[in-house]
């Protein structure tokens, strides 16, 4: 079983009923409902108002891939958690960093770059996503490209630094493209960024958009995380003989 936590702010759910018309449960229910119904991952959530965010160090201890929405109270995570968060992933647990999450203060503690800086614009406006690496596991089963009728407009350039994998570049209407699915590798850990998922949009029930997050943590695990000697070592062979 992959132990997958779904963290969410859920602000603005509980701020604007437009948002909680979409997602009246908060956007980690509606993310926690599908992949609950994957027979290989068991799924918790936890939320910014619970005791230590809901992450503790045994909630931690007990995850194998996080996913982050956030957008309104970046400010508001403790840098305390943030820190317990990264370390976790360069011991090599999955984060799946979504939508305005690119602006947390995880994924910039882990992508080291301004990613808070990008175009963005809220139109109604349809965004087309191209599969720019068909063999990779995120992208599996979705043809050349899917589309969402509705989704916020983001556009490059977006400041992170170059991913190891480019799974998704999107297309605008008013002509942008923006790197929309990225991967990175950081210390034993796997970090995948995807940008759907604008908190008036029915994003999260889109069956493509479910079908990239569940591929997206599958692919996010480790199974098993390779021990690596840290401290001074002597030789392995004696080399004044050469
Ligand atoms: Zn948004």
């Amino acid at each position: 079983m992959i132990r997958v936590t779904v963290w969410n702010e859920f602000v603005h759910e509980r701020n604007s009923a437009e948002v909680a018309a979409v997602y009246p449960e908060g956007i980690h229910a509606a993310i926690a409902g599908f992949l609950s119904k994957e027979a290989d991952l068991r799924v918790r959530t936890a939320t910014l108002d619970m005791p230590e965010h809901g992450l503790t160090q045994e909630v931690l201890k007990d995850t194998d891939v996080m996913l982050w929405w956030g957008h309104h109270a970046h400010r508001e995570v403790s840098d305390e958690v943030v820190e317990r968060v990264a370390q976790r992933v360069l011991d090599g647990m999955g984060l799946i960093v979504l939508h305005s999450a690119h602006a947390s203060k995880i994924f910039r503690r882990l992508m080291g770059t301004n990613t808070h800086k990008l175009r963005w614009r809220e139109d109604e406006k349809m965004q087309r996503y191209w599969v720019m690496d068909l063999a990779h596991p995120i992208a599996q089963g979705l043809g050349d490209y899917f589309e969402l009728p509705v989704e916020e407009t983001y556009g490059e350039h977006f400041d992170i630094p170059k991913p190891d994998d480019l799974v998704f570049v999107s297309w605008a209407p008013g002509g942008e493209v923006f790197r929309s699915g990225c991967c990175w590798n950081r210390g034993q850990g796997r970090v995948f960024y995807f940008q759907p998922g604008h908190e008036t949009y029915p994003t999260y029930y889109d069956p493509n958009v479910q079908k990239v997050i569940v591929q997206a943590v599958r692919w996010a695990y480790r199974e098993q995380v390779q021990p690596f000697v840290t401290d001074h070592t002597q030789a392995l062979a004696d080399i004044s003989k050469r």
